[in-house]
């Protein structure tokens, strides 16, 4: 057992809330690690929409909490430029009953118009709707043009962890804490096993943020501490293309509310809301929720049914536990626990509830909290700096001419990179090879990909694909899977028996989150895709399922 230095803040998770922490930490002079069991953004912020408002529903109930989410996005929307952009939005309004529900969110989210510093919301007839948006249902009595934020949530996580590194912060990804050191009602560090390496490691720390999400529970309980989260399941269902022009929100059967969102170079439908209260490792999305979304969405855009759908992805959301009222009732702001106060174990903070578009003022709170604590005084300055590669803007045709290749690859590196760009593309002035597209679906290039392996704790396939995209579009990895394992073996000096494990591990990853929708049609068109693999490639992927 390796024993390793002292730290003055441990931070357990790596979802946007455990790297916005690191990253302030950082900031602020403290010497900080964090440990992600995964990759970052592997838990419910990778599962997650990516919608930074200012609160539609909220906006209503949490007045408060609303004016924080429309700030948070107008500091994103500074600090992360490159990696946000804005969706146009119709609200299909299919009852009359609806037309009164939605009246006060049009007062009141219009009043925050200029706050978010969004387009006004116009009120539109059922033919101005299916003008702008012909794949609009008959059905629509009424429709509410708006528009939101969204931001890329691999990319804010990834981008999280890169300053926080430029700042001090160790980051270990691939990396469980299995184990919380406490003595006499103290907390004093943390046991971690690298998942990759099978090491043990014991960690020693002046404060332990727990910032594990749906898992806070769990860590707490080594403590002997009990706390109780309201585990709430929400699922996705991920289309091979832009079904809509526009995102659409209409009501599901229940009277909930689902979107449908062009999202990257595909669609996402979504999403569901249950409560789970088993582990939030066993959250798995049910063909019941996909047909669910589908009979919900088809009301406004009939055509959803027939679309082709490549992915399901689910996530659990770590809500504070509110009982005895409707989930769509229940706060999405946080709390900041500190134990020493609450249970009487020093050294020992964590967070509850919360969403991603308020990650980083979650982080402002509990670094305040570490300052108090540690007694030190330093101002918060992550609402000021940008994150990497959001310094400025690039010029696409400017790119893509110095470096001949097209303009939509120029841009969809851009999209990822920002100002970062020019150094990804940096050593292809002398190798042009680099500048193939490895991934055709999603326009990622060789360069891309050994750049993220090489700067941004790109250690697995799983890993590149959350950075990159590589292998989420429409084939799901089938045409790069091979070629980026290739890059990773050499990259990080794998044999062939590891690298062809590490493939294996990808496809079964990609697998589960198909093997849900997989009926009729679909069926078949992926039984071909396993025959492929079984046949020329001799992979199995359900020998990686079984693992
Ligand atoms: C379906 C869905 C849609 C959503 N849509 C939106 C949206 O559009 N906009 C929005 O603002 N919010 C949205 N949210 C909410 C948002 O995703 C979450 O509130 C937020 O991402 C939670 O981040 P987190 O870092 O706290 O948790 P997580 O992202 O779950 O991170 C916790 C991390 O801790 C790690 N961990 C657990 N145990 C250990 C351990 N022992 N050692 C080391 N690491 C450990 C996990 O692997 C995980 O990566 C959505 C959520 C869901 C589920």
């Amino acid at each position: 057992m390796v024993v390793m230095e002292d730290y003055d803040v441990i931070v357990i998770g790596g979802g946007s809330t455990g790297t916005s922490v690191a990253r302030d930490c950082a900031m602020r002079g403290f010497r900080t690690i964090l440990f992600e069991r995964g990759d970052l953004a592997s838990g419910a912020t990778g599962a997650c929409a990516g919608m930074i408002s200012g609160g539609t529903k909220y906006v209503l109930q949490e007045p408060e909490f609303s004016e924080m989410c429309t700030r948070e996005v107008v500091t994103l929307s500074r600090i992360a430029g490159h990696i946000v952009f804005r969706t146009p939005i119709i609200t299909a309004i299919l009852t009359e009953e609806e037309i009164k529900l939605r009246a006060s969110f049009v007062e009141k989210y219009g009043a925050l118009t200029e706050k978010r510093q969004a387009s006004p919301i116009l009120i539109l007839s059922p033919q101005e709707a299916r003008s702008l948006e012909p794949k609009l249902s008959n059905n629509i009595i009424l429709a509410a043009y708006f528009d939101e934020m969204f931001i890329d949530p691999f990319r804010l996580t990834v981008l999280t962890a890169l300053s926080a590194k430029q700042h001090g912060a160790e980051i270990r990804t691939y990396t469980e804490v299995v184990d919380v050191l406490h003595r006499d009602g103290e907390v004093y560090g943390v046991r971690v096993k690298d998942r990759l390496t099978g090491r043990d490691e014991e960690i020693r720390g002046r404060i332990v943020v727990n910032a594990a999400g749906a898992w806070v529970p769990e860590i707490s309980r080594i403590v002997g501490i009990k706390q109780t989260l309201r585990l709430n399941k929400g699922a996705h269902v991920v289309f091979d293309r832009r079904i809509t022009r526009f995102g659409i929100i209409c009501r599901a059967l229940d009277g909930r509310t689902v979107y449908l969102f062009p999202h990257e170079t595909g669609s996402i439908l979504g999403t569901t809301a249950i409560d789970i209260f088993t582990s939030p490792d066993e959250a798995e999305a049910t063909y019941d929720e996909i047909e669910y979304l589908i009979s919900s969405m088809e009301m406004a855009v009939p055509s959803v049914r027939d679309a082709r759908i490549v992915r399901v992805m689910c996530g659990v959301r770590p809500l504070i536990a509110q009982w005895w009222v409707p989930e769509g009732d229940v706060t999405r702001n946080f709390r900041v626990i500190d134990h020493e106060e609450r249970d009487g174990v020093r050294g020992l903070v964590s967070v509850e509830g919360g969403k991603l578009v308020v990650c980083r003022a979650m982080a402002e709170k509990i670094t305040d909290l570490v300052c108090e604590k540690l007694g030190r005084e330093a101002e918060c300055r992550t609402h000021l700096e940008p994150l990497p590669g959001a310094d400025g803007k690039v010029n696409v045709e400017e790119i893509a001419s110095r470096y001949h290749f097209s303009p939509h690859t120029a841009g969809r590196l851009i999209s990822r990179q920002g100002t970062l760009s020019s150094i990804v593309l940096s050593e292809a002035s002398n190798e042009r090879s680099l500048l193939s597209s490895v991934c055709l679906c999603e326009a990622v290039t060789e360069a891309e990909l050994r750049h993220v392996i090489r700067n941004e704790w790109g250690v697995t396939l799983d890993a590149l694909r959350r950075r990159t995209r590589m292998g989420m579009g429409p084939c799901q990895g089938f045409s790069c899977g091979f070629k980026a394992m290739a890059i990773l073996a050499e990259e990080r000096g794998m044999g062939v028996e590891e690298a062809f494990r590490e493939l294996e591990r990808f496809l079964a990853e990609r697998w589960r989150g198909h093997i849900v929708v997989l009926r009729g049609s679909q069926l078949s068109e992926y039984e071909m895709t396993q025959a492929a693999y079984a046949c020329v490639g001799s992979i199995d992927m359900k020998v990686g399922e079984e693992e």
